[in-house]
């Protein structure tokens, strides 16, 4: 039988005002899943007045209960995992490892901002002499919009949640259309865990529909979206003509460089991450190969070999969307080489009814060609020679994203030295690691505003200087 997922406002269900809801897909099966409801301008009306309501009391409290409730939701993620990785796979096909890490993920965000916010969350005093006091304070900007894609849909959702809500704002989230269900659930495990009703409302819907209703309400005063760069062109005008701020997190096209002297094991481990994680449906996912050219044949036999003891269902799992799937499956059609290996979908068997495409490998491919310039979004990486450390750091550069990079060498110096070049909101040198901790967020048209790390924590922040004069 078919679940119907209702809005979630005001601490309870709401059926959409328009009484319409949306089919989603199961895409490893292709077969229907559960219905979520079609939100329009009515529904995010009532979420906002709902956050409205709800914002003065969230904000007065002080940031060691509002880290109270962050941590008590963080312990209602981990004891619900379950049925939040359930509702993630119905829409996703995730494979469990995927669902784990990001379930894990989303606990921490709330855990990480629950502490932070106790630690740094307050502003300072400005020392101005004596017969004056001046201090500065972080306020909250009052309701955020949140706008979150179908890849990672929960762990995206908290990353902008957790801190959004430690600061003292209410928020209403629109998640994709396609994966809306584990965003809800998460809606309804905050409230049982004592968030207040009203302070985080989710409207599901269509981008055009619910989405640019969310973006443009008056009453929003920021936005986060995380998402594909045309949709984020499109809020970025929306939030210039209403002088509201919005993070940005595109896409991108990053590089991982292979130095002839790095760890060659390490590097082909990580390319092979690229290509299973998600199946490639990471915007940080650094599936362009740049490898130095006497250690390019060696390095890419390595990597083929491995990428084809991948087994779909198991170590990655099927494209989300039927539209990603056509684009990808485009792509490849495109290509100007003939593949290493893989290149399209399963020819027969369950696989071949779900949206899998084979884990593919393009060596040697033209710079200028789409598939090495394009955000592929799927289970490919292209791989590209380079003579010498000058040539890496131009390769690595062009490209007009600006999200991710990865760079592997046995010289650390030289590690170091194209980290500092590459523009890109963050480098990870021999397989530095990038956490909860770390800022995360895009160069060019990667975006801009940063996630993660304390530097999301002042993204939910509008800062006030208080002075007054002693007489
Ligand atoms: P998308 O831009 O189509 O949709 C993202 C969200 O925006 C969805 O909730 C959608 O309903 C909504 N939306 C669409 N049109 C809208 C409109 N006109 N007004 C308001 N909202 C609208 O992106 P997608 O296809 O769902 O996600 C894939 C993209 O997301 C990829 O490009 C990927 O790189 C990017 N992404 C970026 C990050 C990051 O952190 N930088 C993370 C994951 C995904």
């Amino acid at each position: 039988m078919t679940t119907r997922h209702d809005h979630w406002i005001d601490g309870r269900p709401e059926a959409p005002a328009g009484g319409t809801w949306l089919a989603t897909l199961d895409p490893a099966t292709r077969l229907p899943g559960d219905e979520v409801a079609a939100g329009g301008p009515a529904d995010i009306g009532r979420a906002v007045a709902a956050a409205e309501r709800a914002r003065h009391g969230w904000a007065a409290r002080s940031p060691a209960e509002r880290g109270t409730v962050l941590h008590r939701i963080a312990d209602a993620i981990e004891a619900d995992a379950g049925t939040l990785m359930r509702l993630e796979r119905e829409c996703t096909g995730k494979v469990p490892a995927q669902l784990r890490l990001e379930a894990d993920m989303s606990a921490a965000y709330f855990r990480y901002y629950a502490g932070v916010v106790r630690a740094a969350g307050h502003g300072r005093v400005i020392e101005q002499g004596a017969g004056a006091h001046t201090y500065t304070r972080y306020e909250p900007y009052g309701v955020v919009g949140v706008i979150t894609p179908w890849n990672l849909p929960l762990n995206q959702a908290c990353r902008a949640l957790a801190p959004a809500l430690a600061m003292g704002n209410a928020v209403v989230a629109k998640p994709s259309e396609f994966t809306s269900a584990s965003t809800l659930h998460l809606a309804r495990l905050a409230t049982r865990a004592g968030l207040p009703d009203g302070v985080l409302n989710v409207v599901t819907g269509t981008g055009p529909d619910a989405g640019a209703a969310l973006a443009a309400h008056p009453g929003v005063r920021r936005l986060s979206f995380t998402g594909s760069v045309a949709t984020g062109r499109y809020l970025a005008g929306v939030a210039g003509g209403r002088l509201v701020p919005v993070t940005l997190e595109l896409g991108g096209r990053s590089p991982l460089v292979v130095f002839a002297d790095a760890d060659l094991d390490g590097a082909v481990a990580a390319a092979v991450t690229a290509v299973a994680a998600n199946s490639g449906q990471v915007c940080s996912a650094t599936a362009r190969l740049l490898i130095e050219e006497s250690v390019h044949d060696e390095v890419v036999d390595r990597v083929v070999t491995a990428v084809e003891k991948l087994r779909p269902g198991v170590d990655f799992g099927p494209l989300i969307t039927e539209a990603q799937y056509a684009q990808v499956l485009d792509l490849l059609a495109g290509a100007p080489v003939p593949p290493a290996t893989g290149g399209g979908p399963y020819p027969r068997g369950p696989k071949a009814r779900g949206l899998f495409v084979r884990p593919t490998v393009y060596a040697r491919v033209d710079p200028r060609a789409r598939i090495a310039r394009a955000e592929v979004f799927g289970p490919v990486l292209v791989t590209l020679p380079f003579r010498d450390e000058a040539e890496a750091l131009a390769m690595a550069n062009d490209t007009d994203y600006g999200l991710v990079a990865a760079v592997w060498s046995g010289d650390l110096a030289r590690g170091l030295r194209l980290a500092e070049r590459i523009e890109a909101g963050q480098v990870a040198v021999n397989g530095g690691p990038l956490t909860v901790e770390t800022p995360f967020g895009g160069y060019r048209h990667s975006g801009y505003g940063r996630e993660k790390g304390l530097a999301a924590l002042y993204e939910y922040a509008q800062l006030k200087t208080v002075s007054a004069s002693l007489g």
